[in-house]
């Protein structure tokens, strides 16, 4: 692992630390975007991880 990362980890993990897009380098300011260090636009997974989960619920049946 890489050393430098390890210290920006320990600095505080409650700060609002700037985080850029791994691939085009746009700030990113969304929750999802900051964990994944990628812009909606540059990120391969969708981000309907809440419609999904509904989707694999299946429909109450007889409603
Ligand atoms: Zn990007």
């Amino acid at each position: 692992m890489d050393s430098r990362q390890q210290k920006a980890l320990l600095i505080d993990p409650g700060a609002r630390d700037r985080i850029w897009c791994v691939d085009c380098g746009a700030e990113l300011t969304d929750k999802i975007s900051r964990q994944r260090r990628r812009g909606p636009e540059c990120d391969p997974e969708p981000r309907t991880g809440y419609d999904r989960h509904d989707i694999d619920q299946d429909p109450i049946p007889g409603l």
